[in-house]
């Protein structure tokens, strides 16, 4: 185990119990790495609103998170907690951030999503529609899947239904339950085309954000952030009738994002320690070092940059999640605090905020 693992995670808090609205963090670790002696699950998150719930971005062990932040209405062992989930909202398809959405639509059958009142909807960033730059020197590495090497969101649902299909027929006709497909439904967020016309040229165009779901409970709206070479890589805006509650996606200092989140009540933010990176690629660099060390700082945000995104966006509190790297001791991310004036609260694995007023 590396020196500088902390071992397990610190006792998830409550911040402002009785509300309706609440913030549940289901994972706050960053990146694909399954960093040793740490025991944060993927990134993901819970917007739950009174008795019903969404989820943003699906990072590895987000359905038992769920079980274990107890969500869902669970009248049977096999009932929840999936059977209160509305809808979950993909920032962008990098692995980390998607990796158990497959869990939740395929072993969501035995996890409440059979008990769903309406298809729970997937939303997320459309086909990229073109390969990203190669980055380094040749040779230029093989494409996976030419014939369709970028798919979006709506169809990512679908190739999953399909890469399971030998499960979910013997399921579906042994138990007779309805198959995932008619469970749940893919979509692509629709930021507008002129948005979207230079992937690799301009990435984070700048932009206002688009509403683009909305039903009895919340209003959410996305825009568009520098997460380059991922794109398009989304923020997302919930409001409700308690508050709003911002998510920043993977991104480094976005104006879009900033814009976003005016008077939120909480933004939760990635974050990247900039020694950590300094760690990786020591000094001195060569030119290719530089270059990947460069790449890896230009797509995240690190401690000392997120509080002024805060303090310029004016909101209350400021979530950090999406730690990178995920083992190391927390106080390294208490930094943040030194350039932002409301509250930094360096996130744990199912710490729950709530917003608004207190329930009558
Ligand atoms: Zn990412």
């Amino acid at each position: 185990m590396p020196a500088s693992a902390t071992g397990a995670t610190p006792a998830a808090r409550k911040f402002g119990a009785g509300r309706r609205t609440r913030l549940i963090l289901l994972g706050t670790s960053g990146g694909p790495p399954w960093w040793p002696g740490t025991d944060r699950a993927g990134v993901a998150s819970a917007v739950a609103v009174g008795d019903r719930y969404y989820i943003v971005d699906a990072g590895h062990g987000v359905g038992r998170q769920a079980r274990d932040a107890e969500l869902g209405n669970w009248s049977h062992d096999t009932d929840g907690p999936l059977d209160a989930l509305r809808a979950i909202f993909l920032t962008h398809l990098h692995s980390d951030h998607t990796i158990d959405l497959n869990n939740l639509l395929i072993e969501g059958l035995s996890n409440g999503l059979a008990r769903v009142t309406s298809p729970v909807q997937v939303w997320g960033p459309g086909d990229r529609g073109t390969l990203p730059p190669r980055f380094g020197p040749p040779p230029d590495p093989p494409v996976t899947a030419p014939d369709n090497p970028t798919p979006g969101t709506a169809e990512m649902v679908d190739l999953m239904m399909r890469a399971y299909a030998t499960d979910i027929n013997d399921r579906v006709f042994d138990t007779r339950k309805p198959p995932p497909s008619t469970l749940v439904s893919g979509h692509d967020v629709p930021i507008p085309e002129r948005y979207l016309a230079d992937p690799n040229g301009n990435p984070h165009p700048r932009m206002s954000p688009v509403p683009f779901y909305e039903d009895d409970r919340v209003r959410v709206s996305a825009t568009l952030v520098q997460h380059a070479p991922v794109f398009p890589a989304l923020a997302f805006r919930f409001e409700t009738d308690d508050g709003t509650i911002v998510f920043s996606g993977d991104t480094s200092p976005s104006e879009n994002l900033v814009e976003m989140a005016q008077g939120a009540d909480i933004l939760v933010h990635e974050v990247m320690d900039r020694d950590w990176a300094e760690e990786i690629f020591p000094e001195p660099r060569d030119t290719s070092a530089e270059g990947r060390f460069q790449h890896l700082i230009s797509a995240h945000t690190t401690i000392d940059e997120v509080g002024p995104i805060a303090e310029a966006a004016g909101v209350r509190t400021l979530v950090l999640n999406h730690l990178v790297p995920a083992n190391w001791p927390e106080h390294k991310f208490h930094r943040a605090q030194k350039n932002f004036s409301g509250l930094v609260v360096v996130g744990r694995d199912l710490d729950e905020f709530g917003v608004g007023a207190v329930l009558g």
